[in-house]
């Protein structure tokens, strides 16, 4: 129902009226609410155009992660570089959020994903980092998502050079060398 009033532009809350196409939440809002959320260091709005895709990325995946394969928002199952590079371009804004090491990055962009859709950015979609691990073993056999609601694909998985994107940004991102290094974690909600 909530979606339905969203999408037809009625009503909100009792305050305002939206259009279709208009946005309704301004970068300082977007990067407000994302900071709100736990683990959240900082956020900042990019144009899609600057998130960086690149056929490598798909290698370190692979060829480096003994998550291949093994649940269904990893590669394989995820869109190539070429098809996300598409995927990207179809967007105007996104949030990059930086995180800290306690956060759960990808529960993180899930609930910022929604929030920002019921605030009327219908093509809200976000990205995280790393497996996943709602499921105690992913059926991937099977091929369906058993969490399809929370279950959010990494940047990576998706052929994002998070690197290059991050430094884009401005924010910080190192190469781990050591366990004592504390590393930088990412998530992309592609807003409107
Ligand atoms: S939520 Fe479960 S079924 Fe879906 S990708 Fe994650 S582990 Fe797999």
């Amino acid at each position: 129902m909530a979606v339905e009033l969203l999408l037809t532009g009625l009503q909100v809350g009792g305050k305002r009226k939206i259009k279709a196409g208009e946005s309704v939440l301004s970068d300082d809002e977007l990067c407000r609410l994302a900071r709100r959320q736990g683990g959240v260091v900082d956020a900042r709005v990019v144009s899609p155009s600057d998130v960086e895709t690149a056929a490598w990325v798909r290698l370190k995946c692979r060829f480096g992660c003994d998550g291949y394969g093994q649940c269904l928002v990893c590669p394989p199952f995820t869109p190539e570089p070429e098809q996300m590079r598409k995927v990207l371009d179809g967007y105007q804004r996104a949030v990059l959020i930086h995180c800290d090491r306690q956060a759960d990055v990808k529960a993180t962009v899930a609930d910022l994903e929604r929030s920002i859709f019921l605030r009327g950015a219908w093509k809200a979609f976000g990205l995280g980092a790393g497996s996943c691990y709602l499921c105690k073993k992913c059926p991937v056999e099977e091929g369906q998502c058993r969490h399809a609601e929370r279950a959010r694909p990494a940047m990576e998985a998706c052929g994002i050079d998070v690197f290059t994107t991050a430094k884009k940004a401005g924010f910080p991102i190192e190469v781990v060398r050591t366990e004592r290094q504390c590393p930088n974690y990412y998530g992309l909600i592609l807003v409107d």
